[in-house]
């Protein structure tokens, strides 16, 4: 496996590749959601690329860029072992040298739920991929529902840009008790830990009020508030009923597939999960299905 940390050395291994490449862009501190997007592109591809890059114009002033945790010889174990063959991890010097100045911003569908929390961020991210697309020129480019919105920003970004790739969103890989694996829960001290699988039994009530035909989506947002009302450490910053293609916030019952997304605090720890309704749709291709395109 090569690792490779300049955009120079990165261009010349590129260049040399032949066959179809897979990418999956991470900002490191691995687990088994990230080594799922790595399977998936192996089982796709001729060759895997895996950037780990903790990406700092997607954090704002006050959120945890400098505590993000980080254990770089920890990923690329992770990362031999599942057969991936070439690592790039650049430093934020390279990839935001003195005088840049150029941003990509997506609109409608960067705006609402974690837009308007986090002003900025899907500008960092467009921008960050974009650049790692053309700097790795993959066939195909591996996200993960988990991040729901981000993957529906990259689909547009791609369609509108015309960027010569696919894009595949796999499905959100959970710990046993339903916790959606995400490298932000070493934060979580034991008892929040234990607490935060509420967030998916939430979702799963959701399931069941829409199964039995439940569309209004302020019912369906009343089931899930009412079930994380139960675990007092849970903080409920937003639940959010959109539709999943635009992502915009529904006030009224639709037939058409929903994406029932929420942020849920604990402590200073925002947690975020997602479920598509219906629940068959968050299989291997249901949401790069649902939202089409790119
Ligand atoms: P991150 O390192 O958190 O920026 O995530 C890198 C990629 O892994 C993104 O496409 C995420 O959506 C995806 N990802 C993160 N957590 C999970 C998970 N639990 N299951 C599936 N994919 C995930």
């Amino acid at each position: 496996m090569d690792v490779i940390d300049s955009i120079e050395g990165l261009r010349k291994v590129r260049k040399a590749i032949t066959g179809s490449v897979g990418l999956v862009p991470t900002m490191g501190a691995l687990h088994a959601g990230h080594i799922a997007l790595v399977r998936q592109a192996k089982a796709e591809n001729d060759h895997v690329i895996v950037t780990i890059f903790v990406n700092p114009t997607q954090f704002a002033q006050n959120e945890d860029l400098s505590k993000y945790p980080r254990d770089i010889p920890r990923d690329l174990d992770m990362l031999r072992q599942a057969g991936v063959d070439l690592v790039f991890t650049p430093t934020a010097d390279q990839i935001y040298p003195a005088g840049f100045q150029t941003w990509i911003e997506v609109e409608r569908v960067a705006q609402g739920l974690e837009g308007v929390r986090r002003p900025g961020h899907f500008r960092g991210v467009a921008t960050v991929v974009a650049k790692l697309f053309n700097l790795t020129q993959p066939d195909c480019a591996y996200f993960g529902q988990k991040d729901a919105q981000q993957a529906a920003v990259i689909k547009q970004m791609v369609r509108d840009l015309n960027f010569p790739l696919r894009i595949r969103i796999c499905p959100t890989v959970r710990e046993a008790d339903g916790l959606a694996m995400s490298s932000r829960n070493v934060y979580l001290s034991e008892q929040q830990r234990r607490s935060a699988s509420i967030i998916r039994h939430s979702l799963e009530a959701a399931s069941v009020v829409y199964e039995k035909g439940e569309r209004d989506p302020i019912a369906i947002r009343v089931v899930i508030e009412d079930v994380l009302k139960r675990e007092p450490l849970a903080q409920v910053d937003y639940v959010s009923i959109a539709d999943a293609v635009s992502l915009q916030e529904l006030d009224t019952a639709s037939e058409q597939p929903i994406l029932v997304s929420l942020v849920v605090r604990m402590g200073t720890t925002r947690l975020l999960d997602n479920m598509l309704l219906p629940e068959e749709l968050n299989d291997i291709d249901g949401l790069t299905r649902t939202l089409g395109g790119g």
